[in-house]
């Protein structure tokens, strides 16, 4: 199904990020939670989590088919590929960080912390040096719908970093309630990191920080607040090769400049959970809202896969 895009801009320069005549496509629609895509350039296909549903599904852009990629995937949330083009990803009820290789065996690359087990990997991205980093947040221990439920271990939600050459996950950013979304700008000077702690503590107001990584990158900058939410909260967040920043909220995708200023909105008939680039150019952005896949070309282009090698 396809509908004529609704934009909210919010700056006259959004017109020009955006196409008119593109089409807001539903590519499928039948998940619980759509969360956690990522687009893999070599095959040609997406990868997006159906949390509730414990499984992974595949968009294979060469004829639009969506299938079960694999179930049960221990509720499998955020996606993400490293700089050889592996998948990454965050396991709710794994309470780890997996890399799925070429041959396509899983190895765990992070389960615990301090010796205490994670809570629940939300959400994985990468540093231009091949760190990885992600978020836990306690969603897939708070009950049963999206995991197994479990007293947290660490007590306490942080954003890990699991250095290049692999080693114990250290914690990074620890002044957050809820930490989500995640991404680095082109430069991977800084970090921008979701807070949804509102989920949790009433007056945490959903918002983007953001943080200052230095070259020796052993501890973080102090963090300032990027960006409030002004419907629903923010959750997964991409960085564009210009250094915007797109955010999944929820009532579409809103674009950010550098500095924080809202550029507007690309409105999105579902809460959104998640985005990605992808398309050959990436240029074509992918969208997880609630029970559905949509897609949009865009005048931007993803910084996934490009600034690798
Ligand atoms: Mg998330």
């Amino acid at each position: 199904m396809s509908m004529p895009p609704i934009y909210d801009a919010r700056d006259p320069s959004f017109s020009r990020l955006v196409f008119g005549n593109s089409q807001l496509e539903r590519l499928w629609t039948g998940a619980r939670w759509a969360e956690g895509p990522v687009y893999h350039p070599a095959g040609k296909f997406l990868l997006f989590s159906d949390i509730p549903n414990d499984r992974v599904m595949r968009y294979d852009e060469t004829d639009g088919s969506v299938s079960v990629f694999e179930s049960p995937c221990l509720n499998s949330n955020g996606h993400y590929l490293d700089q050889q083009g592996r998948i990454l990803r965050c396991e709710h009820r794994g309470r780890a960080v997996s890399r799925i290789g070429h041959d396509g065996v899983r190895e765990v690359l992070a389960d615990s912390f301090d010796g205490k087990r994670l809570n629940s990997p939300n959400d994985v991205c990468v540093h231009p040096d091949g760190a990885i980093w992600f978020s836990d947040p306690s969603y897939g221990i708070d009950t049963d719908y999206e995991g197994d439920a479990a007293e947290s271990q660490i007590g306490a939600a942080h954003v890990y970093r699991i250095p290049p050459q692999g080693g114990p996950a250290r914690a990074m950013v620890t002044d957050m309630v809820r930490p989500n979304g995640l991404a680095f700008s082109p430069d991977g000077r800084t970090l921008y990191v979701v807070d949804t702690g509102i989920t949790h503590v009433l007056d945490c107001r959903p918002k983007i920080r953001a943080y200052p990584v230095p070259a020796t990158a052993s501890r973080l900058g102090e963090g300032a607040d990027f960006a409030y939410c002004d419907n629903g909260m923010f959750d997964g967040i991409r960085c564009d090769t210009e250094g915007r920043i797109w955010a999944a909220a929820g009532d579409g995708v809103h674009c950010y400049r550098s500095d924080g200023m809202l550029l507007g909105k690309i409105l999105v008939p579902e809460v959104c959970a998640n985005l990605c680039f992808g398309g050959v150019k990436r240029n074509r952005m992918f969208i997880c809202g609630t029970t559905s896949l949509y897609a949009i070309y865009v005048n931007a282009r993803g910084l996934d896969l490009i600034r690798r090698g």
